[in-house]
Parts: structure tokens; sequence; C-alpha cells
């Protein structure tokens, strides 16, 4: 099965060698004009000049592209897409000043989230989240991250690592499931003394080896901030996961620097995420590694914040950007991919080719999948996406609209809409 996609306005293949791209190399997103691409058995043959392509594949079905941006498919990289009830009661209560220890007391936070997730099955949990993943997909989204988180139980970990294998088997998007059994200290263990170290121990003796034998998880994730896991938890339970064979990931540095993005690099995490409270020495630190900074900036957005992740630095250090929704119920609940890029451009200070590198190439990098996906480049695969928009510059300008027409992973239709007549 032969495509050819024909009469874009602009191809923005990404193209470059199969990793991440760091520093100065984010600069140049490879936007082409005149070209077709061809697809065969769902992996790009050739980019090249339209009447060429035109000839060399004269019996491939068309696709038109009709004057509109051909991109690479979008990698969001970092969500929490299984969850049962919205936290939408929380936000009023921020905004009238209330603190997070106040809303938990309230009975709200990342505990009512768990709560909910333990009372649901995995039939509930699935039928929530692949309607989420389907508008995460209209956004233009072609492969997504998904962590486990809200359970921390053995078995309620297990059930919602089972319902990211179920989305795989359901949505044509690439999914990449994460096992963050590390999100929070739950309540019963909190409440207890010498709860915490007891809770690592579950983690490490019981629930990794069961999500390890069931392959249930690509990475393992923790969550490395004051008053949840230490350093050296956090440290314990991603060196027992590299030896249970799984990648390394950590929510680091997020509200103040505690030396998660020194962690990340020490341990040689795929990346760090989220970083709007890293420190100098950790912007040199992951400069110098191999560890992608993944930055969420939804997620300081929504929840009122002054400060953002110190991207201009990370990038001028030399250090490999990327950008992901954070998509969850508590501090980002939005879909909205391509908002994330306008809030890379305007709040973060990226360059539009810096925030279309960080949201594909970058995105794939922080999945180990930079080898296969996030280009328009022979050998990779043809996961695509369409947006009605002239220029990539309009990508992040029509900030929250939703411009993707239609989407193709391994070459197969994903996602369409119509597009309104305007
Ligand atoms: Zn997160």
């Amino acid at each position: 099965m032969t495509l050819l996609f024909v009469n874009a306005a602009q191809v923005v293949t990404c193209r470059g060698v199969g990793a991440a791209r760091r520093g100065r190399e984010m600069s140049d997103a490879g936007v082409v004009t005149g070209v077709a691409v061809a697809v065969t058995d769902g992996t790009i043959a050739a980019v090249g000049p339209q009447a060429e392509l035109e000839r060399g594949y004269a019996h491939a079905s068309r696709v038109d592209c009709d004057g509109r941006l051909l991109t690479p498919g979008l990698v969001d990289s970092h969500t929490h897409a299984v969850f049962g009830k919205p936290r939408f009661e929380e936000q009023e209560l921020r905004a009238a000043g209330l603190d997070y220890m106040e809303i938990a007391r309230r009975g709200g936070g990342i505990h009512a989230s768990v709560r909910d997730l333990r009372a649901r099955d995995e039939d509930s949990l699935l039928e929530l989240a692949v309607v989420r993943l389907r508008r995460l997909a209209s956004y233009g989204v072609t492969t997504v991250e998904v962590k486990s988180g809200y359970g921390l139980t053995p078995e309620d970990e297990l059930k919602s690592l089972r319902v990211v294998r179920q989305l795989g088997e359901r949505l044509p998007m690439r999914l990449v499931p994460t096992w963050l059994g590390a999100h929070e200290i739950p309540l019963e263990f909190r409440e207890v003394r010498e709860g915490r170290s007891e809770y690592v121990r579950l983690l490490v003796s019981t629930m990794l080896p069961g999500v390890a034998s069931e392959g249930l998880a690509r990475f393992a994730d923790v969550f490395c901030e004051p008053g949840v896991f230490t350093i050296d938890e956090a440290r314990t339970i991603l060196t027992a996961a590299r030896s249970a064979g799984l990648g390394l990931k950590l929510h680091a540095d997020e509200l103040r620097p505690s030396g998660g993005a020194e962690l990340a690099a020490e341990i040689g995490a795929t990346s760090a995420d989220h970083l709007a409270a890293i420190s100098e020495t950790g912007i040199r630190v992951l400069a110098e590694s191999n560890t992608v900074a993944t930055l969420l900036p939804g997620t300081m957005l929504f929840l009122g914040k002054e400060k953002q992740a110190p991207a201009r630095a990370l990038v001028d250090a030399g250090a490999a950007v990327a950008l992901a929704t954070d998509f969850n119920p508590g501090t980002s609940p939005t879909t909205n991919f391509p908002l994330i890029m306008t809030l890379g451009v305007s709040q973060l200070r990226l360059s539009v080719a810096e925030a279309m590198i960080a949201a594909t190439v970058n995105g794939a990098a922080a999945l180990s999948l930079a080898d296969r996906i996030g280009q328009i480049s022979p050998g990779f695969s043809a996961d695509l996406a369409l947006f009605d928009a002239q220029d990539v510059r309009e990508l992040p300008y029509w900030y929250g609209d939703r411009r993707c027409v239609a989407t193709w992973v391994r070459g197969r239709a994903c996602h369409t809409s119509t597009v309104e007549t305007l």
C-alpha cells in the first residue's frame, strides 16, 4: 500500500539524525515547500519535489493536502490520562487563595483522584480514557505517554497500566506506558510511623516486580519534590526499576530546586520533567547529559504561577528540550497540544522551530523513540498530522484553536475531522 501526500503548502520535516536535538540544533525545523511525501507500508519512503515523486509513485493513492501544513504527528511525552472524575471544583478554590494543603484537607488534591480511581473498574477507566485520548488525537497528537499513579496499591497500579495496554489495542495512536507508583505517598502510609519507608519497600519489592513481570510499562517515573519523594528515595526506586529493565523518568524541580535534575543526569534518566525551579547547576548538568528536559508550561499557567521553566537558558546551555501537556485532572486538564506550543513560544521564549522540534523529535527522544518517529524523513514511521494552516508559524499563533484536520499513524488514518467553512 503506497500513499502520496501532495499539495501541502509546507512540509515541516524536522529531519535530521534519529536522536534528540540539542541547543542550536533545535533552531531548524526543516520546513520545505513544493515537495510530496511517499509512504509505503506505513513507512516514509521518499520526500522530494512533487513532480518527481508523482512520476515515481504514479500508482500510489494520492492524499491531497489542499494547501495545508503537513507535520510529523505530535508526540505528547508526559500525561496522566488514566483517571476517573475531573477536579474542576479546585480551580476556583485556588483562585480564592486556598493553598494545596487546604484543598487537600477538604478532600481534594491528588488523594481525591486516588480514592476515585481505586473505586472504579478497568472498564470505567477505559471508557473515560478513550474519549480523552481521542480529544488529544484531534489536536494532532499521534504518540502519547500515559502514566499510572492514581492507584498507589499494587492492584490499582496494575489496573491502571492494564487500561493503558487496552487503550493501545483500542486506539490507532501509539501508546507508551509509564509506571508512576511513586506519584505520592498514599494517605494510609502517610498516617503511620515508618510509613514512608514501608511504602518505598512496597514499591520496590512488590509493585515493580508485578509491573515488570506483566510487561506493563516501558518507563518508571518518580515524583521527586520536597514533601513527596526525596532524592535518596527516588534514587532507590529508579535504580531498582533500571535493574528490572525499565527506562527512567523523573518529575523534578517543579516547585523548589531539590537536585532532581542532577539526579536524573546521574542515573541516566531518559527525561527530567517540569524543571520550573531547576538550579543553575541543574541546567549545566542536564545540558551535559543525554537526559531530555521535558517542560510543561500548561501546568504553571493553569495553576496561576508566575514562574516558568528556564527554557531559554536550557537550550542556550545545549540541553535537548521537549514540550508536553502534562494532561491530568488536577493541574493541567488540557488535551490541546498546539496551545502548549503557543506557551512554549510566548512564555518560554522558544522560537517556532524550537517549539516544533520540542513537540516532535525531542518528545520522541523523551520516549526513546527518536530513531523511528518525530520526523518526516525516509525510513521513519508515517506518523503525520495535517493542519489547516499555510505556514508553520501559524501553529502557535492561532492559540487555543483546533487546526488539526487529520492524523495518520504508521500510514493509517488515525483522526479525521471535517474542516469548517470560514
Ligand atoms: Zn506529571
